[in-house]
């Protein structure tokens, strides 16, 4: 059956990327598509750093960046600071880019590793410039510095999620898109083939459609409710299971920070996300190590500012449906699963998900082969982002709390402990399934948190040892001339894309 008409379901940060994206597909042609939204349910309304591909999907839908960024509160992210994570009054920088480039094909924490066995004591974050921008507070974009001999600029963003989502309603609503507003109270499946036909309104209004986008949160009115589809549940892995989040001010008036900090604390961590005028602050834990009020005193303690707000308090249960496409219907953000902002991973995955679904749609009708190939590879890139969020909990020396003890000693899937044990032996780390986290990510994630390479790369001591250390030099010399001449981040948000009061 041809598809003519799409129903959105949910109007949150995964709404209204679905609506944008897809209203690009009426172009030229009889394509209707409704989205359908509770205010009086409303959206999560959290969710606010992102990571690079997110830019992709601003130029995709060919958004002017500064005109967003001032509409949302934006500000520039280079990385993510973990503080406290490997042992308590530890710091390390996940950032954005990869330190130093491969030389003769060998990745460059191998290198830096070869020369640190010779004696060379530079830390590896010398050889990154989103870490040593993030370091000093400084922001620039590649295209500002003008200069092919320095290392590109990679970033993302942090946004107000609930201006972003109205900013993407504009954009959509431009291009066709219909706007429902409405609490859907029932959902009706047909009785031939099991596919949703229609869902009715709480007024009594029914919308019949060819193809449903389930984006209705956590509940996943359509995806389960309706079709029951089922869920896998990572919370053996990854235990947390409450956020308390809370906005505030940053009261010394200091700029935002290029970066988002994750601070761990005796039962999770506490996000704090930095806007033009304020920071988004949020304490994810674990119910079974810790009350809601402890949680909320600890956030409160350790903000930047007075709050803005009251506590939102949130429950979540880890892990991901066990289809994503299912029938007539595709689950995309908090309706397809949840995996803690650790890594601001759950934005890209709804970024992910609309780009698999455009290219695999077809407007001729559904088929099996679809929903078979959207759903192997969303499992896919959901446990490779599981098993990066892990790898920060299990790899701890932490032993101050029944929590870390547990994640410490806790067992880890088969996958992860083949990419840990590889990295001890000889640094070597495998990118596999076109997944998202580089090989820099992964050893600034490990060498942040305590583990060694213990051997070397056999390839690097054949290389050429004057040559590549006076490469190295040079890295690391353009990196400092990069960060010397970059504008402050406040310095740059004010020129470029300030927001109003
Ligand atoms: P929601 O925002 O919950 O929207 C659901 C929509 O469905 C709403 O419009 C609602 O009205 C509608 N709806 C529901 N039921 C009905 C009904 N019966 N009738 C009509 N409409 C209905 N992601 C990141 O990438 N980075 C982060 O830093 C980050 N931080 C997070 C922190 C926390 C604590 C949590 C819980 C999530 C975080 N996320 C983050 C995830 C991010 O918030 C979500 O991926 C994103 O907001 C998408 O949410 P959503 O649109 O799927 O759901």
């Amino acid at each position: 059956m041809a598809i003519e008409h799409i129903v959105i379901v949910g109007g949150g940060t995964a709404g209204w990327m679905a609506a944008a994206a897809l209203s690009r597909l009426r172009k030229g042609r009889e394509l209707a598509i409704t989205l359908v939204e509770s205010e009086a349910i409303g959206t999560v309304g959290v969710g606010e750093a992102t990571i690079p591909p997110f830019v992709d999907f601003q130029r995709l839908l060919e958004i002017d960046e500064a005109e967003m960024l001032a509409s949302v509160q934006g500000s520039f992210k280079l990385g993510i600071q973990f503080v406290n994570w490997g042992n308590v009054g530890d710091s390390y920088i996940h950032p954005f880019g990869n330190y130093g480039y491969e030389i003769d094909g060998l990745s460059f924490h191998h290198i830096w590793h070869h020369f640190k066995q010779q004696g060379d004591n530079r830390p590896i974050q010398v050889f990154n410039a989103e870490t040593m921008a993030a370091y000093f507070g400084k922001f620039a974009k590649t295209e500002d510095v003008k200069r092919d001999d320095l290392p590109p600029i990679n970033y993302a963003y942090h946004i107000n999620a609930t201006a972003y989502a109205g900013f993407l309603r504009k954009y959509a609503e431009k291009r066709g898109v219909v706007r429902q507003e409405g609490k859907i109270e029932d959902v009706k499946l047909d009785g031939e083939t099991g596919f949703v036909s229609s869902v009715t309104l709480e007024s009594g209004q029914k919308i019949a459609a060819d193809f449903f986008v389930d984006c209705s949160g956590f509940r996943g009115l359509l995806i389960e409710q309706a079709l029951e589809t089922g869920y896998e549940e990572w919370t053996h892995w990854l235990p947390c299971n409450r956020a308390v989040a809370l906005p505030c001010n940053r009261d010394d008036g200091s700029p935002p920070p290029p970066f988002t900090r994750a601070t761990a604390h005796s039962a999770g961590w506490q996000w704090q996300v930095p806007l033009q005028q304020r920071n988004g602050n949020g304490h994810v834990y674990c119910d079974a190590f810790m009350e809601a009020d402890v949680a909320t005193d600890i956030l409160i303690k350790n903000m930047a500012g007075k709050p803005t707000a009251e506590p939102n308090h949130l429950r979540f249960v880890t892990g991901r449906r066990k289809k994503f496409w299912n029938k007539n219907v595709v689950a995309l953000g908090l309706a397809g699963g949840f995996m803690e902002p650790l890594e601001s991973t759950s934005i890209h995955l709804i970024n992910t998900g609309i780009n698999k679904l455009i290219a695999l749609l077809s407007l001729d009708g559904v088929n099996e082969m679809q929903a078979q190939s959207f759903n192997r590879l969303s499992a896919k890139e959901y446990e490779r982002i599981r098993d990066f969020l892990i790898l920060h909990y299990n790899a701890t020396q932490r032993s101050d709390s029944e929590f870390w003890n547990y994640c410490r000693t806790m067992s880890v899937p088969d996958s992860l402990t083949e990419k840990i044990e590889l990295f001890k032996m000889n640094g070597q780390i495998f990118r596999e399934d076109d997944e998202l986290f580089t090989e820099t990510s992964w050893a600034a994630v490990m060498m942040g948190q305590g583990i060694s390479m213990t051997g070397q790369n056999a390839m690097a001591a054949t290389l050429d040892q004057a040559k590549t250390r006076a490469e190295l030099d040079e890295i690391e010399k353009s990196i400092r001339f990069l960060v010397q001449h970059m504008p402050g981040h406040g310095d740059y948000l004010q020129r470029y894309c300030p927001a109003p009061a």
